[in-house]
């Protein structure tokens, strides 16, 4: 058994007698946190790697978006191996990105049309957000911005752990959370 004053916030080392109070903890007081205490551990991905998971982003979310009216709304999808290093190389110096060391769960936001455009710089592809019918006007879109409200992209980078026979299995997914419409655009 662990000892129970084991558990202990990896940012200010307070300890704990449960997970159930450092969550508690760590969600008043860190709940914003950005940083990563076992960065170190985690190598930094080539440019190779990168565009590796880049390229499965766009494909997978292209084939979320659609022309029919089924193609509207809440959609998500996952990557199911993911490493993190390539999520925090991504987005660790993203405003809206934060990391809860309690879950080894990290979070990035992106909104409007601000977060639209530096998904465009991260993703090196303009053209991330939409695809257009070939034979007609008609785009499906991630919905980031409209006449009355912004909407957000969200990614989460989560991991499951499995214990079996004294060996630990780790599973690293991403997660991508946002909005989707359709509608008939005319040429600029
Ligand atoms: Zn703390």
């Amino acid at each position: 058994m662990e000892n129970p004053l084991s558990i202990c916030c990896k940012l200010c080392f307070k300890a704990f007698t449960t997970y159930q109070k450092l969550f508690v903890h760590e969600r008043n007081k860190h709940s914003h946190n950005k940083t990563i205490p076992h960065f170190y551990s985690l190598p930094r991905p080539t440019s190779e790697q990168m565009s590796q998971y880049i390229n499965s982003f766009i494909v997978l979310i292209k084939k979320k978006l659609g022309f029919s009216r089924h193609a509207i709304g809440k959609k998500r999808f996952s990557i199911e191996t993911f490493p993190e290093n390539i999520f925090v190389y991504l987005f660790k110096d993203e405003e809206k990105f934060k990391y809860s060391p309690a879950k080894h769960k990290y979070q990035c936001y992106f909104g409007g049309l601000t977060g639209e455009n530096r998904l465009k710089q991260i993703l090196h592809y303009d053209q991330w957000s939409f695809r257009q019918n070939p034979l007609t006007n008609t785009k499906g879109y991630v919905l980031l911005e409209d006449y009355e409200n912004t909407y957000q992209v969200k990614f989460i980078w989560s991991q499951t752990v499995l214990l079996e026979n004294n060996r630990k299995f780790t599973l690293g997914r991403m997660t991508c959370n946002f909005i989707t419409d359709s509608g008939e655009f005319q040429e600029k």
